[in-house]
């Protein structure tokens, strides 16, 4: 079960939006009654409630808005017991001066805002004390690893127990904890009302990760990262799984660069499944990995990572594969230039991972490839590695090519009025393939198209990659065009 927590300032606001959360499907929402500007009036928010509720009142010590005295905080959450609320939670202090009565259920509450500390069990021991019928423990993660301590302690409580971390390296306990015997977890009624750090939209954890339907049984996946706060991969594969009806939920793993080995080592216990890997990992997991497909073992850097068993990982790179299938999409599409990229001329922008990837895929399939790239020795260094031709960043509008591949970051949001490639450089029937695709039409692709030239945009590589992806994790053909449908939706309403 989803808890949507409610703060709001106006009664009236509290009891609109609980009855907008009812009607969205929440089963339990937390109202807040510390947010309040004025005395909370429990009998106007109370009868008729819409759902259940859980009675929240937190002092400034948790982070709360609580301006009135203890005393009248006691006596508030003592008269919605009276009223037969169906949860109060109580903060460890608080509980020992506030009777069970009714049918009221206790939530034993601790929280701390700066740690995960080492004595979780202890404290979790000491909530246990307090006559509880749901223990809460929420803490700051400070590194990933914390997740993990704490949903062990989620695992192995004898009495049921919301147990996740705050922050954005803790996201992966809010929507595990179920998944480890959590009665519930803690969501935001949207994405611009956060009142924890790290919480999650109630509609995200309902239809993106369909946080109700986590069991232990359900295969886990996600995307490795630092940042992934903003990755569309968990709402494109989550989507994807949903559509083909799969027990399997992705989510977005961050972890800093330097915990990665350590992390993936202690993340064993979760039996995660699959891995995509994203910036800044790509090169450093392939040593993580046991085995290597023939493009990891070119490029020296790997986008997946599939479980063949205990601890043992395979690392693939559909970069490769899905940047070399989106031109061949493109030459399909593009009159005269035949299919095959043999003896084409294709010119790369960027020497970056992106540039490397799809460097090594156009030598390998026979295109005769040059480099420009804004830092020179950046390019030099790339074409030596791919034994092609470097050209000068300022040279590039004057070198000759069939294919023109943007693999910069130049036009990516925010600066979608930049664009690496100037539109009077363009000339008709040129190929253009652009592998930003937040936004998808970037200034590029817009110019190209105004020139006449043929285009394919990032949207089809990614979408490519993700569904190498969905096909390595299932087994299963990949819903590709719902995919794409997801990804285009994902970044209409990213706007
Ligand atoms: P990266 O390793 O950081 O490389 C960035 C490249 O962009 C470098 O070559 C850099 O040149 C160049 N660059 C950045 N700002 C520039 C500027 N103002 N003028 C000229 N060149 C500039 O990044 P990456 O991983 O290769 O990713 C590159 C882009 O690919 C991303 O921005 C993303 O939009 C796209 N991408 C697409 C997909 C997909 O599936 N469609 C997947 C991943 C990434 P310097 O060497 O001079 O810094």
């Amino acid at each position: 079960m989803i808890c949507v927590s409610l703060g709001r300032t106006r009664h009236k606001m509290v009891m609109a939006e609980h009855r907008a959360l009812a009607q969205r499907g929440a089963e339990l929402v937390e109202l807040r009654l510390d947010f309040l500007a004025r005395d909370p009036d429990l009998t106007r928010l109370l009868p008729g409630r819409p759902t259940p509720v859980v009675v929240t009142c937190r002092t400034k010590k948790d982070k709360g808005r609580w301006f009135g005295s203890e005393e009248q905080r006691l006596t508030l959450l003592r008269a919605a017991i009276v009223a037969g609320v169906e949860y109060v939670d109580l903060e460890e202090e608080t509980a020992p001066l506030i009777r069970r009565y009714g049918k009221t259920k206790r939530i034993i509450s601790h929280h701390d805002f700066d740690e995960t500390p080492q004595n979780i069990e202890e404290i979790h021991a000491r909530l246990c004390k307090l006559d509880p019928d749901v223990v809460k423990i929420v803490t700051m993660a400070n590194a990933p690893y914390d997740n993990i301590r704490m949903l062990k302690l989620v695992a192995s409580a004898k009495v049921p127990t919301v147990g996740f971390c705050m922050g954005e390296l803790g996201t992966i306990s809010r929507i595990l904890t179920g998944r480890y015997g959590a009665p519930f977890t803690y969501a935001t009624f949207s994405p611009d009302r956060e009142l924890a750090p790290g919480q999650l939209p109630f509609e995200d954890m309902k239809n993106i990760y369909r946080y109700d339907q986590i069991s232990r049984d359900t295969e886990l996946f996600g995307v490795l990262g630092d940042p992934v706060a903003h990755s569309l991969s968990p709402l494109i594969h989550n989507t994807a799984f949903a559509n083909e009806r799969m027990d399997r939920v992705y989510v977005p793993f961050r972890i800093p660069a330097d915990t990665l080995d350590f992390t993936l080592q202690q993340y064993e216990w979760l039996g995660v499944r699959g891995y995509s890997v994203t910036i800044p990992h790509k090169e450093a997991v392939v040593s993580f990995a046991q085995h290597h497909d023939p493009s990891v073992q070119e490029i020296g850097a790997a986008n997946t990572l599939l479980r063949e068993g205990e601890g043992m990982w395979n690392a693939t790179n559909t970069d490769y594969s899905a940047a070399l299938a989106s031109v061949h999409v493109g030459l399909q599409e593009t009159e005269g230039m035949g299919a095959s990229l043999e003896g084409k001329r294709v010119l790369i922008m960027g020497a970056g991972g992106v540039a490397r990837a799809v460097g090594h895929a156009m030598v390998r399939s026979g295109a005769i490839v040059a480099i420009a790239n804004r830092t020179k020795q950046r390019s030099v260094t790339l074409a030596a590695e791919l034994g092609c031709q470097q050209i000068l960043w300022d040279a590039r509008a004057s070198h000759y090519a069939d294919v023109l591949i943007n693999c910069t970051s130049v036009g990516m949001h925010p600066n979608v009025d930049e664009s690496p490639f100037a539109e009077n450089w363009l000339r008709e029937g040129l190929l253009v393939f652009d592998t930003v695709y937040t936004p998808e039409q970037t200034l590029l692709i817009k110019s190209a198209r105004d020139r006449g030239c043929h285009t394919v945009t990032g949207v089809e590589m990614f979408v490519r990659q993700a569904a190498m992806q969905f096909e390595l994790f299932t087994g299963s053909a990949a819903p590709i065009d719902f995919m794409r449908e997801t990804i285009r939706r994902g970044l209409s309403s990213a706007k």
